[in-house]
C-alpha cells in the first residue's frame, strides 16, 4: 500500500526519511548490536542519543544556557499538574482560556493551586484568542497559554507582556514551527506527538532559577529540578521516543531550521486559508486574525457534507480529516512533516469535490 497524506492532529505524520533510517536502525542502532529499545538507558551509546537530542533542540529554539531542557514523562498532560506543582509559591496562577487543553490545564491546575481564569473565549466556542490586557495580577506565580489551539484552529499573535510574572506555554501543537524567542518564558513544555516525534513523552524547557520550588507533594518524577539534576534520568525513560525526537530534530535542522520551515508553513497555510476564504462550499472557523498555521479548521456547514467529504478524501488517500466534535466538520492538521504538496493534494481535492456539487 502506498502512504497516505495524514492530517492528524496527534499522533501526526513524521518525515517518510526519518521513518526508513529507524527501519534501518531498527536491530541494530549506531553501532551497538542492538535496537535502541535494548540499550540500558545508563549505557553511553543511550547517552549520545539523548545528549543528541537535547543538543539539537537547543540549537533549533536557540535556549539559552541559563535554561534546561529536559525530557519528561506523560506527554503534555502530566505537565498541566508539574507546573502548578513547580511553580506554586503565593498561590494564584493566570490561565487564559483559548481552548479545550487551556481549560483541562486550568481545571487540573485547582488540585495545586488557585488558578484564576483571567479572559477566556469560550462562550464563543474559542474561535478567537481572547484578550488579556489589563487583567494579569502581579502577584501570580505565573501565567499559562496555549500557544496555538489544536482543536479550534487559532494561534496567539501576540505574547503576553507579564512583566516579571513567568509566562508559561503549552507550545503542544505549535513548537518548532515559528521562532519563539525562549527568553519571554519561565517554561515552555510541548506533547511531542504533533511537531516534534512520536507520542508519550513531553519536552520542558525552563528557565532555572525557577527551579528547586516543588511542592512537598510533587511526585519525584514532575520535580522539574530533580529530573535536571538527573539528566531526566530518575528512571527509565521512554527511549524510543526519545530517539525519534532526536532524528526528527536533525530532519528539521536539514530543512534549514525553525526559520526556514517557517516560510514553508505560512505558505501550506496561506494556499489552504486562500481557497477556503473564496470557496462556496467550505468556510473557515477561526477568526481571521487568529488562524493557526498547524491546524485549518473548517465546515460546509452541514454535517451529512461534511461526513461525505471526509469519507471521499479518506478514499482519495487524504485522511484523518474529520474536525474534533466541539467544532465539527473538518480539521487539517498540516504540522512540519506535512509537506507543501499534501496541502496542494488536499486543495485540489476540495475543489474538486465543491464543482461536483
Ligand atoms: C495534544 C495537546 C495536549 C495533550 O497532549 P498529551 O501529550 O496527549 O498529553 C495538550 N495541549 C495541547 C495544546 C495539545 O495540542
Amino acid at each position: 500500500m502506498e502512504r497516505v497524506f495524514n492530517f492528524a492532529p496527534g499522533p501526526s505524520a513524521l518525515p517518510l526519511s526519518v521513518l526508513e533510517r529507524a527501519q534501518q536502525e531498527m536491530t541494530c542502532c549506531s553501532g551497538s548490536g542492538m535496537s535502541v529499545m535494548e540499550m540500558s538507558h545508563r549505557s553511553p551509546a543511550y547517552q549520545q542519543i539523548y545528549d543528541n537530542a537535547v543538543a539539537r533542540l537547543r540549537e533549533l529554539m536557540h535556549i539559552p544556557e541559563e535554561y534546561a531542557v529536559l525530557f519528561m514523562h506523560g506527554g503534555a498532560t502530566l505537565e498541566f499538574a508539574a507546573v502548578p506543582l513547580n511553580l506554586t509559591r503565593n498561590g494564584r496562577a493566570d490561565y487564559i482560556d483559548s481552548g479545550n487543553f487551556a481549560h483541562v490545564a486550568a481545571v487540573e491546575a485547582q488540585k495545586y493551586t488557585n488558578p484564576v481564569i483571567v479572559a477566556s473565549s469560550r462562550e464563543d466556542n474559542y474561535a478567537y484568542i481572547p484578550d488579556w490586557r489589563g487583567k494579569l495580577s502581579p502577584d501570580a506565580d505565573y501565567v499559562h497559554i496555549t500557544t496555538n489551539n489544536t482543536i479550534y484552529g487559532t494561534r496567539y499573535v501576540e505574547l503576553p507582556d507579564t512583566g516579571s510574572v513567568p509566562l508559561v506555554a503549552d507550545m503542544s501543537s505549535n513548537i518548532l514551527s515559528e521562532p519563539y524567542d525562549v527568553t519571554r518564558f519561565g517554561a515552555i513544555y510541548a506533547g511531542v506527538q504533533k511537531n516534534i516525534g512520536p507520542s508519550g513523552a513531553a519536552v520542558l524547557i525552563v528557565r532555572r532559577d525557577l527551579l528547586g520550588h516543588a511542592a512537598p507533594v510533587c511526585p519525584k518524577l514532575l520535580d522539574w529540578a530533580l529530573q535536571d539534576k538527573n539528566g531526566s534520568m530518575i528512571n527509565t525513560p521512554n527511549t524510543w521516543a526519545i530517539y525519534l525526537c532526536g532524528l526528527c530534530l536533525e530532519w528539521l535542522q536539514e530543512q534549514g531550521g525553525v526559520e526556514a520551515i517557517e516560510k514553508v508553513n505560512i505558505e501550506k497555510a496561506k494556499l489552504l486559508y486562500d481557497y477556503l476564504d473564496e470557496s462556496r462550499l467550505f468556510r473557515p472557523t477561526a477568526q481571521k486574525e487568529f488562524r493557526s498555521r498547524m491546524n485549518v479548521t473548517f465546515v460546509t456547514g452541514d454535517a451529512e457534507l461534511d461526513a461525505q467529504f471526509v469519507k471521499e478524501a479518506k478514499a482519495a488517500g487524504l485522511v484523518n480529516l474529520k474536525g474534533h466534535r466541539s467544532v465539527g466538520g473538518m480539521r487539517a492538521s498540516i504540522y512540519n512533516a506535512m509537506p507543501f504538496e499534501g496541502v496542494q493534494a488536499l486543495v485540489t481535492f476540495m475543489k474538486r469535490f465543491e464543482a461536483a456539487r
